[in-house]
């Protein structure tokens, strides 16, 4: 099975802002509200930081 690219609510640790971020990414994604780092690019899927609360299809 092939893995999809897709979109994932995250909750910020600190803050517990929820935001819609892509699951595939190539530059670290920040909290728009406290900038703590929610996910970490790897080549392929990001490497989360954060809890996921979602995921969108
Ligand atoms: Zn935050």
């Amino acid at each position: 099975m092939k893995k999809r690219s897709r979109f994932i609510e995250v909750k910020c640790k600190d803050c517990e802002n929820q935001q819609v971020i892509f699951n595939k990414v190539s530059n670290d994604v920040e909290c728009r509200i406290c900038g703590r780092t929610l996910a970490k690019p790897t080549g392929g899927l990001a490497e989360l930081k954060s809890k996921v609360v979602d995921e969108v299809d």
